[in-house]
């Protein structure tokens, strides 16, 4: 069954691993794309959590894309990090899509290894991809940015709805990376959009270039860089300026029993070693506890209030599709997800219908309306 045996040969893995990861779930079977896939919600072994097998005719291994270590302490993480020198690229907030063809059919993946329907379809109409994926048997790795999708919101002026910024371009089977010289003329070849490179520095002079780049980014509302290795060889560290840890703060202190405490704190600790590296006097520092505050406090406090209102808090999504069809497919998957959406307005726009989805954050909604009730908790 599910050829595993085949699988096992391709991943490298004993079969009775695999057989294992499926018995508990870690390893999940989808059947509502063509060829039917699985998907590892764990890493098992070498293999990364997201990684997707497509079982058609032939087996095909999408393999996960790697999580990049976050610098705290910029200078030290780059003196022990990097040989030699380094390449800053520009890190863009939305969410990580793998594009690749399986049977000569486009398919885009999100971080875990689900085909999204959505993201497919959108990436579908961009010719230039499609050519790269006829000709090159490759992954494309990059961020879905812009104003409508289901997952991430952040305008950027160069893509303000929908757009994919290209940032690796890897092997299919063996996720192996192709240097950023070899990946950036490729792109600018089939004129596939790709993440901004700031330029490749000395290990000496990275750290000052990085905080001057993300001074710019950060008056930008833009999130921050990767530092990568320029032949791909070394991981990447990603490091982000105040502003964006801020921001992510004020997005989940509206629902601040929704989203792991580890994301909190993550964002605080990140602001305290920023701080100090940047040397800050009292008056920076004052600023910086007003910035962080205020983004704990004043959305949390936005929410109870509208709680208290009996209103129920949602997260909106605005999405842009051509038929009623796709969204209800795309609404049909988002629940397979464990993600419960409400339908909102859909308006008509020339061949388009535009929808909000109403995402609903169950347990911010529930536990606060009890505390507000009980007027105390276990917590
Ligand atoms: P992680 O991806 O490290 O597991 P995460 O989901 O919290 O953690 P982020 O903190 O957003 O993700 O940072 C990593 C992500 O940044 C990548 O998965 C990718 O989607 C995105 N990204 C944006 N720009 C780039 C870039 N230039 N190079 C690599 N990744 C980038
Ligand atoms: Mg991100």
């Amino acid at each position: 069954m599910y050829k595993i045996k085949e699988i096992a040969e391709a991943l490298d893995i004993e079969p009775w691993r695999i057989r294992g990861a499926i018995e508990r779930g870690t390893i999940k079977f989808r059947d509502d794309f063509s060829p039917p896939y699985f998907v590892f919600t764990r890493a098992l072994g070498k293999i990364e959590a997201g990684t997707a097998i497509f079982l058609g005719e032939k087996i095909e291994v999408i393999r996960g894309f790697p999580k990049i270590k976050r610098a705290f302490f910029l200078s030290n993480a780059v003196k022990n990090h990097f040989e030699d020198k380094v390449a800053v690229e520009e890190k863009m907030n939305g969410y990580n899509v793998r594009v690749f063809s399986i049977e000569k059919k486009l398919v885009a993946i999100t971080r875990g290894g689900y085909v999204c329907p959505y993201t497919t379809n959108k990436i579908r109409k961009n010719k230039k991809i499609s050519r790269f994926l006829k000709e090159n048997n490759k992954v494309l790795c990059g961020e879905v940015v812009g104003l409508e999708n289901p997952y991430a919101i952040h305008c950027y002026e160069e893509a303000p709805k929908f757009g994919y910024f290209v940032f690796d371009i890897r092997e299919k089977g063996s996720n192996m990376p192709m240097s950023i010289k070899e990946k950036n003329s490729l792109l600018e070849e089939y004129v596939i959009e790709k993440v901004r490179l700031f330029g490749i520095y000395s290990k000496e002079e990275v750290v000052e270039k990085t905080f001057e780049i993300l001074k710019k980014l950060e008056e930008e509302n833009r999130e921050g860089v990767v530092l990568k290795d320029p032949e791909m060889k070394l991981e990447p560290l990603k490091y982000t300026p105040s502003k964006t840890n801020t921001s992510d703060l004020r997005h989940a202190f509206r629902f601040p029993f929704d989203f792991g405490r580890d994301f909190f704190f993550s964002r605080i600790i990140r602001e305290g070693f920023q701080a100090v590296e940047l040397e800050e006097d009292e008056e920076e520092l004052k600023e910086r506890a007003k910035r962080i505050g205020e983004s704990i406090l004043f959305p949390m406090v936005e929410t109870i209030r509208r709680v208290r209102n009996k209103e129920v808090v949602t997260d909106d999504y605005q999405i842009r599709v051509e038929s009623m069809e796709e969204i209800k497919t795309l609404m049909r998957y988002l629940q397979r997800q464990g993600v419960t959406c409400i339908l909102g307005d859909v308006m008509q726009e020339n061949k388009n219908l535009v929808a909000t989805l109403k995402r609903i954050r169950p347990n911010s909604n529930d536990k606060i309306k009890s505390i507000l009730e009980k007027g105390v908790t276990s917590e």
